[in-house]
């Protein structure tokens, strides 16, 4: 059976599609600038990557030419072959702790959330409509990035402020990644073959955050009420003291927006380095000695330290520690530095492991008193899963 992962942002569109339940990926791609000049797209199929200039003026015409090349490509003869339709919606507020079936409610739930996150979940609306044209047949599923983070308790979810701002206004923690947090979850899971386990999850991307994860359940989580909250990221802060904004305003006329869009996008890595918010970009500086982009990733490494060690304690001990995304995955130092500061936890980092990680790979020895792995996410597959799970 066929099935399409699906992830819509305001000017792109990302896909893959699966023959489930095998997992296999039949065939992927990026549509890009989309409603902008310069539009483009990229198929990746039969190991050949393929990409193509042309006009998209909207969501609905990406569909149409992804639809046009799954027929071209003979990844489906006819498009009644795609039974479903999975789509990653950032935001599920705290409605849905599950995936579910698109209905119109559902529909009506993730247009008011927009309100929670304005970039994100009226692209989502955008792309889910254009599938429900083109491919009526489909069954369309809606992932939430927040859902995983829904089992997460009161005294952890609220903020210290007045106790209305949540029920009037919804201020509470809500979580991000939550898709990519479930994942590794299940295949730490699986690789040690046990449910009652203790994890730490490290997303370290662009975007990153941190999750405390017990029984397979996530009892807490560093993103918040938005995803600038928590560990510093490529460009986003993370936690601050908040009234630091109208200090800024003050003195540099900016407006609110200004000054959230600067912590958002200025900040992080590439606000202290002043290099970039691509980890790889301030290694290259690194290796030159720039003492700011040196400052940049030492506070990065504590920024995750605090939180692994804040979620040992909430966890009353830790069995694994997991770090995935792009820098999780590829980076072996930072690595090593961020789990050589923990070494009062008993971890013990097994250097040539961790070096030549490839893949799933355990990176402690085996004295270690918890256990690290490298484990590559993949939120595409969870969406896949949960939708074909509906079809069936
Ligand atoms: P997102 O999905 O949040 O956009 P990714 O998970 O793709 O981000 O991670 C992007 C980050 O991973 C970038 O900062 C990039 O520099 C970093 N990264 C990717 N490959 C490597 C590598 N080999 N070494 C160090 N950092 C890397």
């Amino acid at each position: 059976m066929k099935v399409l992962s699906v992830n819509a942002g305001s000017s792109s569109l990302k896909f893959q599609a699966y023959e489930m339940p095998e997992e296999k990926v039949l065939i992927s791609g990026t549509f890009e600038r989309i409603g902008l000049d310069g539009s483009f797209y990229t198929v990746k199929v039969n190991g050949e990557k393929i990409k193509k200039e042309v006009s998209l003026p909207n969501h609905k015409e990406a569909v149409r030419i992804l639809t046009e090349e799954l027929l071209n490509y003979h990844v489906v003869e006819d498009l009644t072959e795609i039974k479903g339709v999975g789509h990653r919606v950032v935001h599920g507020g705290d409605i849905y702790s599950h995936s579910v079936p698109i209905d119109e409610k559902v529909l009506h739930d993730i247009d008011e959330l927009s309100a929670l996150a304005p970039l994100h979940n009226p692209a989502h609306i955008v792309g889910i409509k254009a599938f429900q044209t083109i491919i009526p047949n489909a069954v369309q599923v809606a992932v939430f990035d927040t859902a995983f983070h829904q089992t997460i308790e009161k005294d952890r979810f609220l903020y210290p402020v007045p106790y209305e701002w949540y029920t009037k206004y919804r201020v509470r923690k809500y979580g991000f990644h939550g898709t990519s947090h479930k994942y590794i979850a299940d295949r730490v899971a699986s690789i040690m073959n046990r449910n009652d386990l203790k994890i730490i999850n490290c997303h370290i991307g662009n975007g990153g955050s941190v999750s405390a994860i017990k029984n397979g359940k996530c009892i807490d989580t560093s993103m918040g009420f938005t995803p600038n909250a928590g560990i510093m990221m490529g460009s986003r802060s993370g936690d601050i003291d908040v009234t630091l904004v109208p200090h800024v305003m003050k003195n540099t006329g900016m407006t609110i927006d200004e000054v959230v869009n600067d912590l958002n996008k200025k900040s992080g890595l590439l606000g202290i380095s002043g290099v970039s918010s691509d980890f790889r970009d301030v290694l290259v500086e690194i290796e030159k000695g720039n003492g700011q982009a040196i400052l940049g990733r030492t506070m990065y490494v504590e920024h995750i330290v605090d939180y692994i060690a804040k979620y040992y304690v909430e966890l009353n001990g830790c069995d694994v520690i997991t770090f995935t995304a792009g820098v999780g995955e590829n980076n072996a130092d930072f690595r090593k530095d961020i789990l050589n500061r923990l070494s009062i936890f008993g971890i013990e980092v097994d250097e040539e492991a961790n070096a030549n990680a490839d893949g799933e790979t355990l990176i402690t020895t085996s004295s270690s008193k918890v256990a690290a792995y490298v484990i590559p996410t993949d939120e595409e597959v969870m969406i896949a899963r949960d939708t074909f799970s509906f079809i069936q």
